[in-house]
């Protein structure tokens, strides 16, 4: 094109002015009816009484993600009014059709939605959302598929409050009309936004070889590549348009595993130096002689050789830290005190400031090589605690705040974070919060989304949570809560909730009330767990083990009459409204009853335990072990998404108590 001139060609010209006007948000528009049609009134149609309106703009040259985003704004459409748009290209447009445009095209350039200036306004993670009454621009710097998912979700007024079909909440129409208006989408959360997927935690062979061992062969071949795929993929699918599917940082407790037999025998002084009398030994969970000058040049040299922008100076798991002189100077003074057994290993021991100090000579350091650089560690055991001086972390150092086993209200995460951030730390969140629960309605939402927007005021720079277990009939509410929290900061937490129950349509009010119940009763959770002395830690995760022996008081047969009544109620309604809120009120009671179950053969269990010689003990335990198991199969069968049963019969068969 010879002419590149934007006011000597009338079309461009008023392409520019239409956007300068739209994206200002001033008064009407001149000249644009003319060329493209018809706004007939102040909205964007993409379909009139079932008839597609308007077409999908698709660059010449799409980026990763525009394919995708493309095929992702198509499915809505269909899925809401029963047609697709057809997708058209600079070349095949007929410059009359109103345009929704997906990327960085000539056609958003003309609209004055350049490269330069999303790249300027916007993170490389952030999307812009342009509505005005002719034409709709869709384009994020590399995520395209965010902008889509924005405008899906807030121009169509849709929600996805679990993964598959019977999750997805709109209104079904035959037009589509969209109000004129323009946000942007943005996170200063770049390196990590993982809220983990249980299913990936075990590759594919090892999950198949569970499913296996625990439902039998013939079971495992029937649903392997149905049920468990579907719940596999939805997941993901899932979690994609939560964004929560994101990892550029390089980060674990593994970076210095090899390092006991790799250098071990020629520098016995690179290691920890243990309390007199005490053998170092190495293994996995070996500390490093961080004092020692030659352990921070081989750290450097070794990630040299890699040229990343990422360098991982987590020290490995468990305690045994170094009680050498150098590095007990590093430490505050309140830790001078104590004895070189409490420092190598006792809760005593408050390392921060010593790894702090070791962090931040290492990232200045690597700065100096790589300006681009992060150092990823975590704040973990001795160093959880915020640091005791006024140490400040160095701008290139990212850590990942490791606090919260389970509903939480005695944890000081925020005292915890607060610090740390008042130290100048950038932080990412490193929960094992969701871990917990067996598969319960174990709800915490308020305290979950509450607390998320407290960390997100204060340096919160990603999250990597531990993990989406799958039990989304029964906790679907918290999975539900993180994802929208962290993609919404201004949201109130109560309005988040809200939105949840209102996709139960005429039954809202019964499926509230059934989920502020169980809310209630998780709340008895911290002073029973303590009460019942069922954890030997004043906390109330005890992971799996506690809450096991938990889940029987708590979940007792009281708890199940109150809410199946709640439930009968939220059933009949449901049955005036669309057949899909019937379905949701189905998943749920799925959920309840898998609940009630479990809740029984552990408690079988249990006593069947203590009272080993009583053989009808024995009988009822078995019995209701069968029942349970027989439950399973079919609700994975037909809804392998409301209960992640091969997760959660794996933690059982490793209890050693029902089996
Ligand atoms: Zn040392």
């Amino acid at each position: 094109m010879k002419n590149n001139n934007l006011d000597s060609n009338p079309r461009r010209r008023f392409l520019r002015q239409a956007a300068t006007v739209a994206i200002t948000g001033a008064a009407a528009l001149t000249g644009w009816e003319k060329i493209v049609g018809a706004a007939a009134n102040n909205t964007f149609t993409l379909v009139q009484n079932g008839v597609p309106t308007a077409v999908i703009f698709a660059p010449d040259q799409p980026e990763k993600y525009t394919a995708a985003a493309i095929a992702d704004l198509n499915y809505w459409i269909k899925r809401i009014s029963g047609v697709s748009l057809k997708i058209v290209s600079a070349a095949t447009w007929d410059q009359k059709t109103p345009v929704i445009a997906v990327g960085k095209s000539t056609f958003t350039q003309e609209c004055g939605l350049t490269n330069k200036s999303l790249l300027e306004e916007l993170s490389e993670d952030g999307a812009k959302i342009v509505i005005t009454p002719n034409y709709v621009l869709l384009a994020g710097n590399e995520r395209d598929d965010y902008a889509v998912t924005e405008f899906v979700k807030y121009a169509f007024n849709v929600r996805w409050i679990w993964p598959g079909q019977s999750g997805e909440v709109f209104e079904p129409r035959s037009t589509i009309s969209v109000t004129p208006k323009q946000w942007t989408w943005d996170t200063p959360m770049r390196e990590i936004r993982m809220l983990n997927s249980t299913y990936h935690f075990h590759s594919p062979p090892f999950a198949r070889k569970e499913l296996e061992e625990q439902l039998g062969k013939e079971y495992a071949d029937e649903v392997w590549s149905a049920s468990y795929a579907t719940a596999v993929e939805e997941t993901d699918n899932w979690l994609h348009r939560a964004r929560s599917d994101v990892k550029r940082i390089v980060v674990g407790q593994t970076a210095f595993r090899p390092w006991w037999d790799e250098y071990s025998a020629e520098h016995p002084d690179w290691f920890a130096k243990p309390p007199a009398g005490v053998i170092q030994k190495g293994g996995n969970g070996v500390k490093l002689n961080i004092s020692n000058p030659a352990v921070a040049d081989t750290i450097l040299s070794r990630w040299q050789k890699t040229h990343k922008d990422y360098l991982n100076v987590a020290p490995n798991d468990s305690r045994g830290y170094c009680t050498c002189d150098v590095c007990r100077s590093w430490d505050a003074p309140q830790m001078q005190s104590l004895t070189d057994a409490q420092i190598y290993n006792s809760d005593k021991a408050i390392l921060t400031d010593r790894y702090l100090h070791f962090w931040n000579m290492l990232a200045k350091r690597a700065a100096a090589i790589n300006p681009k650089v992060l150092l990823a560690t975590y704040a973990y055991r001795s160093m959880q605690h915020p640091p005791l001086t006024n140490i400040k972390a160095d701008p290139h150092l990212l850590i990942g705040y490791v606090g919260g086993e389970g509903y939480y209200p005695e944890e000081p995460i925020r005292q915890e974070w607060a610090g740390w951030a008042a130290a100048d730390a950038k932080l990412f969140w490193r929960p094992n919060l969701l871990h917990c629960g067996h598969s319960m309605p174990y709800l915490f939402p308020k305290n979950l989304g509450e607390d998320l927007h407290y960390l997100m005021q204060r340096n919160m720079r990603g999250y990597d949570f531990d993990a989406i277990t799958g039990h989304w009939a029964t906790q679907g509410l918290n999975y539900y809560m993180a994802a929208e929290a962290l993609l919404r900061p201004q949201t109130n937490i109560a309005e988040i909730e809200n939105e949840y129950y209102a996709a139960f349509g005429k039954a809202a009010e019964p499926v509230q009330k059934y989920f502020s119940y169980w809310q209630e009763i998780t709340k008895k959770g911290p002073s029973t767990l303590q009460d019942q002395k069922l954890v030997s830690r004043e906390t109330w995760g005890g992971w799996w083990e506690g809450f096991f022996k938990l889940a029987p008081i708590l979940y007792n047969d009281q708890a199940f009459e109150d809410t199946k009544v709640l439930l009968q109620q939220a059933e009949d309604l449901a049955t005036n409204d669309q057949p899909v809120i019937a379905e949701r009120v189905r998943f749920l009671r799925i959920g309840w009853e898998h609940s009630r179950m479990t809740s029984q053969a552990i408690d079988a269990a249990l006593k069947a335990n203590e009272n080993s010689d009583d053989d009808a003990l024995k009988q009822n335990a078995v019995q209701k072990r069968e029942a349970l198991m027989a439950y399973r199969k079919s609700t994975f069968k037909e809804n392998p998404l409301a209960v992640n049963v091969t997760e959660i019969t794996r933690i059982e068969r490793s209890q050693k108590i029902m089996w």
